[in-house]
């Protein structure tokens, strides 16, 4: 398995590292026994869904643990985003950053929303918040903020920010369950924070999703919205959205609860391994959690510097492919770059130029309870060796026409 020669590379004459494919984002999977006692109770009960003791137990659980008063499961996290863009009452115009996953902007956009795109601070990959106030316009209500990679946004920052301007503030917490910024657990700050629970976070629920806040009146009012608007059993007060979450789908979260602490613990422990053996190596960085807070670690970050390593990182990428890791760039190219903002959009055509950079750089790598220390091991000696031959290697890519899968 170790590659001594090029030729012993994959995409080159080699046999793959791998035998199966490594994925970015394979589910963690909860506790089986339990799952499946829950979904035998389910069918006796014949309680599917529609608010059923699963989905309360979950919210109640989740609310205790992030310190909420409350949480509200929901069918997905996009569902989520938009119900909450809704009973925020947003119009017009919210700032968001650009580099994150296509449904922040979505979520807007199909609402009627224009999403406003904002550059983010290379340093830690969230929203540039001194970049905001300059695209803040009469038409501005509200500001969506996004965790990415679980790392909080500066939300400090943010709130003086919305304060000053009278803005709504939410944020997009898909990747930050089980995170906390300065001691608080999110989902405490804002009007309300979003989590997504689809099967490639590092808690699932199949696909769901969950609004928590303190605010009593929003999450009275998210809780009719979710259910079609129904305020009696035939009287409906608002324009509302199938957003419930199934029985099944509670299931699967409660059995993956209980072993949360689980999951998080082999994420830290594959981070760490790729930290060591990634240390070193010329033109790869590999992004920190901030150990003082509560953190998933479920994103293994790295930026690749070409004019170092002397492969490009989509040749790097291309080489990994063809050993069966299959890293991912998210989020190349950015929203912004996006067919839907590109085109035929009021602001298509904006330049961000840290977004633009940092989408061509960056690589992610596969974590999780499905890959073992020796995977990374494995993983990280191809990337080793990779860079140490990046010149020869790149250019006998080039010349088989191999720029990238
Ligand atoms: C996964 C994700 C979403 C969407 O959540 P779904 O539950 O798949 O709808 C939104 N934003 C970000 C940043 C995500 O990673």
């Amino acid at each position: 398995m170790i590659k001594t020669t090029l030729n012993d590379l994959a995409i080159l004459d080699g046999t793959p590292a791998f035998p199966e494919r490594l994925h970015v984002g394979r589910p963690n999977i909860g506790n089986r026994e339990t799952f499946l006692r829950y979904i035998n109770n389910i069918l006796d009960s014949r309680l599917l869904t529609n608010n059923g003791p699963l989905v309360q137990e979950l919210e109640k659980r989740i609310a205790d643990m992030v310190g909420a008063k409350h949480c509200i499961a929901m069918c997905n996290g996009t569902t989520a985003l938009e119900t909450v863009g809704r009973a925020l009452e947003l119009k017009d115009e919210v700032l968001v950053p650009s580099f994150t996953f296509i449904a922040t902007a979505h979520s807007l956009q199909w609402q009627g929303i224009t999403p406003v795109f904002c550059d983010i601070d290379p340093a830690t990959h969230n929203i540039d918040t001194k970049k905001i106030e300059a695209l803040i316009t009469p038409r501005t209500t509200g500001i969506l903020g996004v965790h990415v990679w679980g790392r909080p946004c500066d939300i400090e920052a943010l709130v003086e920010i919305a304060k000053k301007h009278r803005l709504k503030l939410f944020f997009d917490a898909a990747h930050a369950f089980s995170c906390s910024y300065k001691g608080r657990m999110i989902g405490n700050f804002g009007d309300a924070e979003v989590f997504s629970f689809h099967a490639t976070k590092i808690f699932n629920t199949f696909e769901g999703g969950a609004v928590v806040t303190n605010n009593d009146d929003l999450a009275k009012k998210i809780r009719l919205m979710k259910n079609f608007g129904f305020m009696g059993y035939d009287n409906v007060g608002y324009i509302g959205i199938n957003g419930k979450m199934s029985e099944v789908h509670a299931a699967m979260g409660l059995s993956g609860l209980e072993i949360l602490n689980d999951f998080i613990a082999v994420n830290k422990r594959n981070y760490e391994r790729y930290r060591q053996e990634l240390k070193g190596i010329p033109g790869i960085s590999m992004i920190s959690y901030n150990e003082r807070e509560k953190c998933n670690y479920h994103y293994i970050v790295l930026e690749i510097d070409d004019a170092v390593t002397h492969i490009s990182r989509d040749r790097l990428l291309e080489t990994l492919w063809a050993e069966n890791v299959l890293a991912r760039c998210y989020f190349y190219p950015g929203c912004h770059k996006q067919v839907p903002y590109a085109f035929g959009y009021s602001r298509a055509g904006i330049k961000l130029s840290e977004t633009e950079r940092l989408g061509q750089r960056i690589l992610i790598f596969p974590t999780g309870t499905a890959i073992s220390t020796d995977d990374i091991s494995g993983i990280c000696q191809i990337v080793k060796f990779a860079v140490e031959h990046g010149p020869e290697l790149s250019k006998r890519l080039i010349a088989l026409g191999r720029n990238g899968i």
